[in-house]
């Protein structure tokens, strides 16, 4: 036998956003004035009623094991808050409540994959996506949404790409990295095909409640009985409740699933933080004014990047809906000199922001779309217009 690693861990590449993100905070930790856009990341503090919650799980001596899928008190309160806000029936034993969005992505895709089943993702996609399928055992199928189409792909775009081995839809609405959202129209018709066809859609909403514009989000498993029996819907309170470092993701699911995915996690993890579930619970079930409140100020934030982008030479963007997230097409940039270097995708831009300007910004080619970046509008209006003056400035630079 040799020492050979496995296949699959070999295959998956690192997070670049995470590892942007690292190199930001080095420099900042060496004394640079950097401007960070690239962390997916709200800069506002957990509120203080969720953080008390936590105190009083400690202080309470509630520190030990709770069941592998989350406390029944947690449970219930998703289930009512599935019910109450996103029109879906889901009992507290078709929820699993887990480390994370990511970790309640991974169990869903472990718990419906068998090795070669195809999963179609959109493009542009949030990184982790097709990694995730693939250590899972599946093949990300990639389809594109064009910036003409609001970076959003059709029914007809999911039907054509279909075949024998489809097992999943991923559907990630409001959109990291676009901010777009869909209609209950268009997921209307995605339901179709995925009755039609006889897939699951996995429906990553964890930026629900950050919808800048008149609704609010629709959840695809609310849309009928079909389409329910073929959904996996999955939430996280990292970003509505400014709780990334606290680790608590769920998902909702027909109950079949909801079983296996328990089952993989009561040998994986077991359960989520018994401390971070309390705070969950005071997240979840208190006050609501804290999400309206945080998503007035990314609003505000949201309008002021996206007049900055427009107004900057050699980029444009669509005007972002949802999340936090600006997405930028550099190509009028391509083939332009910097300092004598010729530009040719968004990586070399954000290359030469970080080591010249200070400015730390996601380039996209993980995310599908090497000629786009990712910026985030998580930061105060003053940070942003320190880090837009230096991307304009740095723009203004450029030579034919
Ligand atoms: N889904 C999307 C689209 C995301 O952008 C993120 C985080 O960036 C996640 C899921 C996972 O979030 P977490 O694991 O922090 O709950």
């Amino acid at each position: 036998m040799s020492l050979e690693l496995s296949k699959k861990a070999l295959a998956v590449k690192p997070s670049s956003t995470l590892a942007i993100t690292a190199k930001a905070n080095e420099l900042k930790a060496a004394g640079q004035d950097v401007v960070g856009f690239a962390a997916g990341e709200p800069d506002f503090a957990t509120p203080e009623h969720i953080c008390q919650a936590a105190k009083d799980a400690i202080d309470s001596g509630f520190t030990k094991y709770t069941a592998a899928s989350g406390t029944p008190e947690l449970k219930a309160a998703l289930s009512k808050k599935f019910k109450e806000e996103n029109g879906i029936d889901y009992a507290p034993d078709q929820i699993v409540i887990s480390n994370g969005g990511k970790h309640s992505l991974t169990n869903v895709f472990e718990a419906i994959l068998n090795e070669g089943d195809e999963v179609i993702i959109p493009a542009p996609y949030w990184l982790s996506y097709p990694e995730i399928v693939k250590l899972a055992g599946g093949v990300p199928v990639i389809i594109r949404g064009e910036k003409s189409a609001s970076y959003k792909v059709t029914a007809d775009q999911i039907a054509a790409a279909c075949t024998e081995k489809t097992k999943a839809l991923v559907l990630n609405s409001p959109s990291n990295p676009t901010g777009m959202i869909y209609s209950k129209e268009e997921l209307e018709a995605i339901a179709k095909v995925a009755i039609e066809k006889d897939f699951y859609v996995v429906s990553d909403e964890i930026y629900e409640h950050l919808y800048y514009v008149e609704g609010k989000n629709t959840s695809i498993a609310s849309l009928g009985e079909e389409i329910y029996n073929r959904t996996i819907t999955v939430i996280g309170l990292a970003k509505s409740y400014a709780m990334t470092g606290w680790r608590i993701g769920f998902c909702g699911a027909p109950k079949a699933i909801a079983k296996c995915i328990s089952s993989i996690q009561s040998h994986q993890t077991s359960n989520p933080n018994s401390i971070a579930q309390k705070a969950a619970l005071a997240a979840i079930s208190g006050d609501q004014t804290c999400v309206t409140e945080m998503g007035k100020a990314f609003d505000e934030r949201r309008q002021y990047m996206y007049k900055r982008v427009c107004e900057c030479p050699y980029i444009s963007c669509i005007e972002p809906k949802g999340a936090f997230y600006v997405f930028v097409d550099m190509n009028e940039m391509v083939g332009k000199k910097y300092k004598g270097r010729e530009i040719t995708c968004a990586a070399d831009v954000a290359e030469i922001l970080i080591a010249d300007y200070c400015v730390a910004l996601v380039p996209c080619a993980d995310f599908g779309f090497p000629d786009h970046f990712r910026m985030s509008y998580a930061i105060s209006v003053d940070k942003i217009k320190k880090g837009m003056d230096r991307i304009e400035e740095f723009a203004k630079s450029l030579t034919d």
